[in-house]
């Protein structure tokens, strides 16, 4: 009698563990796994019907089956329905609109997506998900017309355009150039029309500005800026190295940088001074004078540029300078301003107003006090013994800033000037020359104000 009792109780026990490791199984096996599938569309809640929509479906067993909806106040229209007999575990998807979609009135839509794994879990059914994305139609472009722009640009000088750029979604405005650098544009004098002052770099063999409009469901406008072209000559200097120099001036900057810690070798450290300082130096001054600001402007006045009285130009802008060592050619730079002396320690004076960005030290350039003008143009005063502003003040016209000096890579007391326009340095006689402010500048905003109250 108790062993029958005993017998059926062990007999209970094993079904009892049977049940439970099989509820244990079921529960931990990936068979029954219990996560729905994870639903992506690549979206930012535009869509402009040419570019597919990329759908994505993940999941860890793989999908059973999927389906995608395009729902409109009109009706739904079922866009696909796979049941896809490999069970991957994702799949992408290149959703293009129905023929339908072209003629719909429904400016918001939405894109339903259903999808089901594999799992055996709720009856064998498997997990489903569904995510509804809904999506505002925009087929159209952007509008873009230029207003007016300078009549040409020189390789290193400046030009202005001015245009008029419209879309009800606007996401992105720019300039681009040939070697697919981008200005940046500002709001000016009236809603939808745009103002750049544009630059061809110095070290780019060729030049073509594009105005490029692009809107959030990404229609894209792209309008050619005509310009004409005008190519100049800059000096080629071959410069030969002497032992003087590199054990005086050369010596001196090799102790004060890191960059020159540990070398030793006179050229070396000259090729470490040219080349990486000069860079990280650069570097800075254009990372300072890229910033444009983005206040609706209705006028730029600009007087021409005249820092140093009596000035005497002993450097030109755009020097191509190769270095020389016993014979060798050991490195090059570039010389991105005018260089002009009169006496030492003599006073600089701005003629136009303007904010302070920086007034630091800064490597090669010694004391380099940056200047913004508005529009992305900034006057950099390179070698200045002493600085009167610092940053953030407000210069106002006429003002002096600092004197000349020699710190930094100057052998002689001088003032390198230079004039950047959004990060790129462009020929400072450009901005020194009234007439030329006139014709390319003055006269083309005056124009374009004509022509948009006409509008
Ligand atoms: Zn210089």
């Amino acid at each position: 009698m108790s062993r029958k009792k005993n017998k059926s109780s062990f007999l209970g026990l094993l079904i009892i563990l049977a049940i439970v490791g099989g509820f244990l199984y079921v529960y931990f096996s990936s068979a029954f796994e219990r996560k729905a599938p994870t639903i992506v569309v690549k979206n930012n809640g535009f869509w402009n019907l040419r570019t597919p929509l990329k759908v994505t479906i993940s999941d860890d067993s793989g999908i059973k089956e999927y389906k995608i909806i395009l729902k409109t106040k009109e009706g739904s229209t079922e866009l696909e329905h796979e049941e896809p007999l490999t069970a991957d575990k994702l799949i992408n998807i290149e959703l293009k609109p129905p023929r339908t979609a072209y003629t719909m009135k429904d400016k918001d839509i939405e894109i339903v997506v259903m999808a089901r794994d594999i799992s055996k879990w709720n009856l064998l059914e498997g997990n489903s998900a569904q995510k509804i994305f809904k999506l505002h139609i925009d087929k159209k472009r952007p509008q873009v017309n230029i207003i007016t722009n300078s009549y040409k640009i020189s390789l290193g000088g400046s030009a202005i355009v001015i245009f008029k750029a419209l879309d009800e979604n606007m996401n992105q405005l720019y300039i681009e150039t040939g070697a697919k650098r981008k200005f940046k544009v500002e709001p000016f004098y009236k809603e939808n029309y745009y103002i750049a002052l544009i630059a061809w770099p110095i070290i780019d063999s060729t030049f073509r500005a594009t105005i490029v409009a692009k809107d959030k469901a990404g229609n894209i406008t792209k309008s050619y800026v005509p310009l004409y072209l005008k190519k100049r000559a800059y000096r080629l200097s071959k410069i030969k190295i002497k032992d003087r120099f590199l054990k005086g001036k050369i010596a001196d900057l090799a102790e004060e940088f890191e960059e020159t810690q540990g070398v030793f070798k006179p050229i070396e450290q000259f090729k470490i001074i040219n080349e990486d300082v000069r860079a990280k130096n650069e570097a800075l001054i254009h990372k300072i004078t890229s910033e444009v600001p983005q206040n609706m402007i209705s006028s730029f006045h600009i007087k021409p540029m005249y820092p140093l009285k009596n000035g005497q130009v002993v450097a030109h802008f755009g020097d191509h300078r190769k270095y020389y060592y016993n014979g060798k050619f050991v490195s090059e730079a570039y010389h991105l301003g005018l260089d002009m002396a009169s006496h030492a320690m003599a006073p600089i004076i701005t003629k136009n107003a303007g904010k302070v960005v920086f007034a630091d030290y800064n490597g090669l350039y010694g004391n380099d006090p940056i200047i913004s003008h508005g529009l992305g143009l900034y006057t950099l005063y390179g070698h200045c013994s002493s600085l009167d502003i610092a940053v953030d003040d407000a210069v106002s016209a006429n003002a002096k800033i600092a004197n000349t000096g020699k710190t930094g890579y100057a052998m002689g007391d001088h003032l390198h000037f230079g004039v950047l326009v959004q990060g790129v340095e462009v020929r400072p006689q450009e901005w020194m020359d009234k007439q030329w402010i006139k014709l390319n500048i003055t006269d083309i905003i005056k124009s374009a104000k004509k022509s948009i109250d006409k509008e």
